[in-house]
């Protein structure tokens, strides 16, 4: 999917087969419109580096080109880094709030497509992964621990970043149950009617089905009947009334 892009000035040439998607932290407030602000800032010569993507909770904003290297978390050659908008500071709890959650999964979606669309495998790996040439997703500062080209500890300056819940919501849309499986789970369940000439199969109990059904329809009988003699009832009380009227009007 393509982004809204807004180029960022530092950059290095082409890169080659990517090892690792590189989830860092901006130090800046989690509010929409922050990415955009982090984008510009990477256009301005001020700025000391630059990465592919930035992820507020609002929108994901391209800076750098997937195939091109961008400087964010060295050795950058092969790599691709996503910036979240957080201050780092204050309670690790601040990751579950709703700007942070809404970012998480913006960020999440945006990770299961870069992994694959480079076939990087969708398992966090460690500093002492990263060192043994393991691809997948870390964070800037375990980049930091394995080459230490960088003292960088984002995202996990003010307390640690919630990898579990991250790495959950990459994954959620991989562990949708496939149609077969949907079908095998109503099946058992019951309540789909076996298709032609599948009466062998164990699970399939029609007989249950109908008698449910039977049930149902006799309460609703049993319910109109009900009704049906109250009405009648009702009708002679008023048949009652209507003749002590008329008697005490004549
Ligand atoms: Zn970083």
């Amino acid at each position: 999917m393509a982004y809204p892009y807004i180029g960022a000035l530092k950059h290095g040439g082409k890169q080659g087969k990517i090892q690792r998607i590189v989830i860092h932290a901006t130090v800046s407030p989690c509010v929409r419109g922050g990415a955009r602000n982090v984008a510009k800032y990477f256009q301005s010569s001020a700025a000391g580096g630059s990465a592919h993507y930035v992820v507020d909770p609002g929108e994901i904003i391209q800076c750098v080109k997937d195939d091109v290297v961008a400087y964010h978390a060295p050795p950058n050659t092969g790599t691709l880094g996503i910036e979240l908008c957080d201050p780092q500071a204050g309670s690790p709890k601040r990751w579950s709030n709703e700007a942070h959650q809404a970012m998480l999964v913006l960020a999440a979606k945006l990770v299961r497509e870069l992994a694959a669309k480079h076939d990087v495998p969708l398992v966090r790996v460690t500093a002492a992964q990263l060192r043994a040439g393991k691809r997948g997703i870390c964070s800037h500062v375990a980049v930091s621990d394995a080459f230490g080209q960088s003292d960088h500890g984002d995202p996990e300056v003010a307390g640690p970043f919630p990898w579990a819940k991250f790495m959950q919501l990459i994954k959620e849309e991989d562990d949708m149950p496939s149609p077969k499986e949907i079908y095998e789970a109503v099946w058992e369940q019951d309540v789909m009617a076996a298709p032609d000439g599948s009466k062998s199969n164990p699970t399939w109990k029609p007989s249950s089905v109908l008698t449910d059904v039977d049930k149902k329809v006799r309460a609703l009988q049993s319910q109109v009947t009900g009704l049906e003699s109250e009405l009648a009832a009702t009708n002679a009380k008023l048949d009652q009334v209507l003749t002590l009227l008329r008697a005490s009007v004549s």
